[in-house]
C-alpha cells in the first residue's frame, strides 16, 4: 500500500491526526480556502444525504413540512429576541456592502434562523386552528467559531436541519421537543449505530431564550462527548418577541408556544470518530454508500471469465436490494483495492478469483472484524448477505454500547471528579446543585463540563421543572442539597 492511501498514525496513540488523515484519505471532505470551512466530497455528501432521508422521512411523518428560508436576516429581525443577540453576537458573520454601496442596515449570514422564521409564523397563525404549525429546513448556516476548527466537528459554516414548530399549549410543545430529539435518538442509533444519552442542558448551558434545552450525547472512543443534535421548549420568549399570537375557542387572544430543533453535518464526524479503526472508516450498513463491494482478482488470461462471474454475483447482490460495487479497474492491484475500499469503511468485500469462478464460490470478508469465509457457497453467500450485514451493523452498536457502559464512573466528591477526568475520561456521574460555579471550578482545573443531565432512566421527561429536586445527597462539589444527577466529560 502507498503511503499517501493509508492512514500513518494509530487512532487511539493520536486521534486528531488520525482523524484528519481519514476525512482526507476517505474522501470524505477537504479544507476550504477559507478557514473552518469545508469542501464535502461527494463520498461525505453521500453519507449526510442518508441521514438526511433518513430523518426526513421521520419528520414527515409526524406534521413537519419543508420550507425554506433566506440565508440573510436584518440585523433588527435579530436584535427583536435579545437572547438571542447576546448569545449569537461574537459568531455572526455580517453582510455590510452590496457591490460598493454601504447597506442601510446590516445583514446577518443567519446563525440559526427563529428570529426569520417567528415572523413568518405570527402571519399565518390567526387561530388555534392553525395550530400546531410544523416547518422545517436543510440549509446552512454560519457561526463564526475563533478557534480548534474541524472538518465536520466544528466549522464555520455546516449543513443542517432546523425545525421550528408553534404550538397553542404548552403541553404541545414539551411534547414536540420531546418527539424531535426521541427521533434523533432512532437515527443516531438505528441509523448510525451510535448508543447515546438523552437528557437536558444545564441552565447556563441552554439556547439562548429558550424554557430548556434537551441534548442526545455519545462518548467518543478517546473519551471525549459529542453532542448530537439538541432540542428546544423556547418557551413563550419568541412569540411573545415576534407577537405569534392566535385566537383560541373562546375567542381570546393568546401566545403561542414555540420550539427548534436542529441536527448537524457534526453527526458525520462522530460516525467517523465512533467507528473508525487504525486502517481508516468502519461504516454502519443502513448509511454506507456501497454496502458490498466485489473485488475480482485475474491473471490477463483469465481476465474475462473472473470478471463475468463478479458481475453475475454483483447483479444477484443487487436484485436483493443491496448497495453493490463492482471495482474491476485494470490499473489498480487487488491489494491496493482491499486497501482502499478498508480505508472508506464498505462493510463487506468479496473476493474472486479462478478458484471461487471454478467452485462457484465467493470469499466475504467483513470490514468490523475481518472475519473472512475462504471459498464460501455462492448461492449460500448471495441468500445471508443482507442478514450478515444486519449482524455487522448490531455489532457495531453493541461495542460502543460497551464501551460506554464502561465508561460511565460516579464520582462523590470534587478530588474524585478531578482523578477520574484525569485518569479515565468518559463519563463522570455525579450529584450537583444546579449552580454554575460548581461547574466552573471542574472546567477550570481539567476542562470538562456537564455535558448532559440524564433523563431519569425510569420515567419519560416532562418538563425541567418537575424533574428537579429529585434526587437525595449533596453537591460533590460544594455539599450543599443536590438537585439532579449531572454527566462532566470533556467535550467537542
Ligand atoms: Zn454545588
Amino acid at each position: 500500500m502507498s503511503q499517501e492511501l493509508g492512514i500513518t498514525v494509530k487512532k487511539d496513540q493520536n486521534p486528531s491526526e488520525w482523524y484528519t488523515q481519514v476525512v482526507q484519505k476517505a474522501e470524505m471532505a477537504d479544507y476550504a480556502p477559507v478557514k473552518g470551512c469545508m469542501i464535502i466530497k461527494p463520498y461525505g455528501m453521500k453519507i449526510w444525504e442518508s441521514i438526511k432521508e433518513d430523518f426526513n422521512t421521520k419528520i414527515e411523518n409526524t406534521g413537519a413540512e419543508n420550507a425554506y428560508f433566506p440565508l440573510f436576516i436584518p440585523e433588527s429581525y435579530l436584535e427583536k429576541e435579545e437572547d438571542i443577540v447576546e448569545g449569537f453576537d461574537p459568531e455572526v458573520a455580517w453582510v455590510t456592502h452590496g457591490g460598493d454601496k454601504e447597506l442601510e442596515e446590516r445583514l446577518a449570514v443567519r446563525p440559526t434562523s427563529e428570529s426569520i422564521i417567528a415572523p413568518y409564523m405570527a402571519d399565518e397563525v390567526r387561530s388555534h386552528r392553525d395550530l400546531p404549525l410544523r416547518l422545517n429546513q436543510w440549509a446552512n448556516v454560519v457561526r463564526w467559531e475563533a478557534t480548534d476548527t474541524r472538518p465536520f466537528l466544528r466549522t464555520r459554516e455546516f449543513l443542517w436541519q432546523e425545525g421550528h414548530t408553534a404550538h397553542a399549549t404548552e403541553e404541545g410543545a414539551d411534547e414536540e421537543t420531546m418527539l424531535r430529539l426521541e427521533q434523533y435518538q432512532e437515527v443516531i442509533e438505528d441509523h448510525l449505530a451510535i448508543p447515546s444519552i438523552l437528557g437536558y442542558k444545564p441552565e447556563h448551558d441552554k439556547f439562548p431564550g429558550a424554557k430548556y434545552t434537551t441534548t442526545i450525547e455519545t462518548l467518543m472512543p478517546d473519551g471525549k462527548s459529542i453532542q448530537s443534535g439538541t432540542s428546544h421548549q423556547l418557551g413563550q420568549h419568541f412569540a411573545e418577541a415576534f407577537e405569534i399570537e392566535f385566537e383560541d375557542e373562546d375567542s381570546e387572544t393568546q401566545t403561542a408556544w414555540t420550539t427548534s430543533w436542529g441536527l448537524s453535518t457534526r453527526t458525520i464526524g462522530a460516525l467517523i470518530m465512533a467507528h473508525g479503526d487504525d486502517d481508516g472508516l468502519r461504516l454502519p450498513p443502513r448509511v454506507a454508500p456501497t454496502q458490498v463491494v466485489v473485488v475480482p482478482i485475474y491473471q490477463e488470461d483469465n481476465r474475462d471469465e473472473v470478471v463475468e462471474y463478479a458481475e453475475e454475483v454483483t447483479e444477484e447482490l443487487e436484485e436483493k436490494g443491496l448497495r453493490v460495487d463492482l471495482d474491476d479497474r485494470d490499473h489498480r492491484t487487488p491489494g491496493y483495492k482491499f486497501n482502499e475500499w478498508e480505508l472508506k469503511g464498505v462493510p463487506l468485500r468479496v473476493e474472486i478469483g479462478p478458484n471461487e469462478v471454478e467452485d462457484n464460490a465467493v470469499t466475504p470478508v467483513r470490514r468490523d472484524n475481518g472475519e473472512k469465509k475462504m471459498g464460501q457457497d455462492r448461492e449460500e453467500f448471495v441468500e445471508e448477505a443482507e442478514e450478515v450485514l444486519e449482524n455487522i451493523q448490531e455489532s457495531l452498536y453493541n461495542e460502543l454500547e460497551e464501551y460506554l457502559q464502561e465508561n460511565i464512573r460516579e464520582a462523590e466528591s470534587k478530588n474524585e471528579i478531578l482523578a477520574t477526568i484525569g485518569k479515565n475520561r468518559g463519563y463522570v456521574k455525579t450529584r450537583w446543585c444546579g449552580k454554575e460555579s460548581c461547574e466552573e471550578e471542574i472546567k477550570d482545573e481539567v476542562s470538562a463540563e456537564i455535558v448532559v443531565l440524564p433523563f431519569e432512566e425510569d420515567s419519560k421527561p416532562a418538563t425541567i421543572q418537575e424533574k428537579e429536586d429529585h434526587i437525595d445527597g449533596e453537591c460533590a462539589v460544594c455539599g450543599e442539597k443536590a438537585e439532579r444527577w449531572a454527566y462532566f466529560a470533556k467535550n467537542y
